[in-house]
């Protein structure tokens, strides 16, 4: 049975197919004309997980090669069609618009070429729905670094929610300053009625989810590290917000799934969602996700509950949050 249905948490730099990327990449100028495509794969995948400036230079190559309307459409159109086919009823696509002005794009320029790419993947494809993230970043060593851009993310995403935009997200390194310094950003998203996710208890304590719900964001991304201590874990059940679980994005280090503790937040009984994050880093598919899952143990019963969690936490309005209910309901009755 394929209970892949759902992505909710998927980065639209992370997810590039990779040929076209590295054409991109020398057309733009974002590699030497020498690089050759295994170069280019080498930095893609270099083993630089503990190596925090390799870590950001793949997602800025991958950024580079996006600062251009007619690149973020045909990408983001390729990846509707692979997510189509693999069988996906609907997905929710990110990206920082604030990451891809480079060239003269303004914020809502970007966003709304993604939103663009979307509808063109969805019309040759269709089957599937997207909704479009927009994410916030954590950069420098303050929140106050760049308020000015993710205030300007949360007009844009205002401005385009209900048009293809679906909500906010907070992405980038937790730890690079006190995490409810962003509390500011949410209340304000909050204020514009904008749904809000939060990337939290990734790469940071355990502690940064509880941050996270004082900032009442609709799901949290990530949140594992709420196992660290069982009054997180606690909170995150009492709080009955879902989680955006990405396996292999999080074991890519030494992929230890068994040691994930996906397994023990599913035994808890916390709304656990299945997602892949960045599909190319982490080498995955939501397929490989529920793949690697079931061959932990993990039952259908239970991937059937999380693929029903995301289609209850999608953001979506509520005639395509009806659509997805019903065809899920005549898959898994
Ligand atoms: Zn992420």
């Amino acid at each position: 049975m394929q209970t892949a249905r759902i992505d909710l948490h998927l980065h639209l730099d992370g997810s590039l197919n990779l040929r076209w990327a590295y054409e991109k990449a020398l057309q733009r100028g974002a590699i030497a004309p020498g690089c050759s495509f295994e170069e280019f794969y080498g930095i893609v995948y270099a083993n630089n997980t503990k190596d925090r400036a390799l870590s950001i230079l793949k997602f800025e190559l991958m950024c580079d090669v996006l600062q251009y309307r007619e690149d973020l459409i045909d990408a983001t159109a390729q990846l509707v069609r692979t997510l189509r086919e693999e069988g996906l009823y609907y997905a929710e696509i990110r990206f920082a618009s604030q990451q891809h002005t480079k060239a003269g794009l303004t914020q809502q320029d970007a966003l709304q070429a993604v939103i663009d790419g979307a509808a063109e993947g969805m019309t040759a494809n269709p089957g599937i729905r997207i909704g479009i993230i927009n994410c916030m970043m954590h950069k420098g060593d303050s929140a106050a670094f760049n308020i000015a851009e993710n205030l300007e993310t949360i007009r844009v995403t205002k401005a385009l929610l209900g048009k293809g935009a679906v909500g906010l997200d907070l992405a980038g390194f937790e730890n690079n300053c006190p995490f409810i310094d962003y509390a500011p950003l949410f209340e304000e998203a909050h204020r514009e009625g904008i749904p809000c996710t939060m990337h939290a208890g990734e790469m940071g304590e355990g502690s940064h989810v509880l941050d996270a719900l004082s900032m009442k964001p609709d799901r949290i991304g990530h949140g594992v590290n709420c196992v660290q201590d069982p009054a997180y874990l606690q909170a995150v059940l009492d709080a009955g917000i879902p989680l955006e679980v990405c396996v292999s994005s999080n074991v890519k280090r030494d992929l230890n799934y068994a040691a994930h503790p996906v397994r023990l937040l599913l035994e808890k009984g916390v709304k656990v969602t299945i997602n892949t994050d960045n599909r190319v880093f982490a080498r995955t598919n939501t397929l490989h996700e529920h793949m690697m899952l079931r061959m932990l143990g993990v039952t259908d019963e239970q991937l059937i509950r999380c693929t029903r969690n995301a289609a209850e936490a999608a953001f979506c309005d509520g005639e395509t949050r009806e659509w997805l209910c019903y065809r899920l309901d005549k898959e898994f009755c």
